[in-house]
């Protein structure tokens, strides 16, 4: 076993909110700096084996913001109107998420994952001062 590998051991996913936890995580190529969203074996930019991940603080800058008037399903009709944003963090990679009423594009928000719709979601809201 190599370092890189007993390091990627060491990263709990289970802290990513697609894992059922409270963050959101990401990826980072050590080779080439590539930064990305949503686990991968490999860099998708120059293919490197055994990517880091960290834990995203959170902080971002709004890039869109769309109003959601129709919903796929029952779960999310309950939540209507609602706002879904797609948001810069800070770390370098762009995420999806529900988004406070009243963002507007280039808002500084942060992140925290909570239950809409049965279900744990980023939820981005205006950041503090
Ligand atoms: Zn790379």
């Amino acid at each position: 076993m190599n370092d890189a590998f007993a390091e990627e051991q060491a990263i709990d996913w289970t802290r990513d909110w697609t894992r059922g936890g409270d963050q959101l995580m990401y990826q980072h190529c050590l080779a080439c700096r590539q930064v990305w969203y949503f686990r991968r074996g490999f860099c998708p930019a120059c293919g490197q084996a055994e990517p880091a991940a960290s834990v995203c603080i959170g902080a971002g800058t709004v890039q869109a913001c769309t109003q959601v008037e129709r919903a796929p399903n029952d779960e999310f009709r309950a939540l209507l109107p609602y706002c879904i944003v797609l948001v810069d963090l800070d770390e370098g990679f762009r995420a999806m998420g529900h988004g406070a009423p009243g963002l507007v594009i280039g808002d500084r928000v942060r992140c925290e994952v909570r239950t809409l719709a049965g279900k744990p979601l980023p939820y981005f809201e205006a950041a503090a001062g």
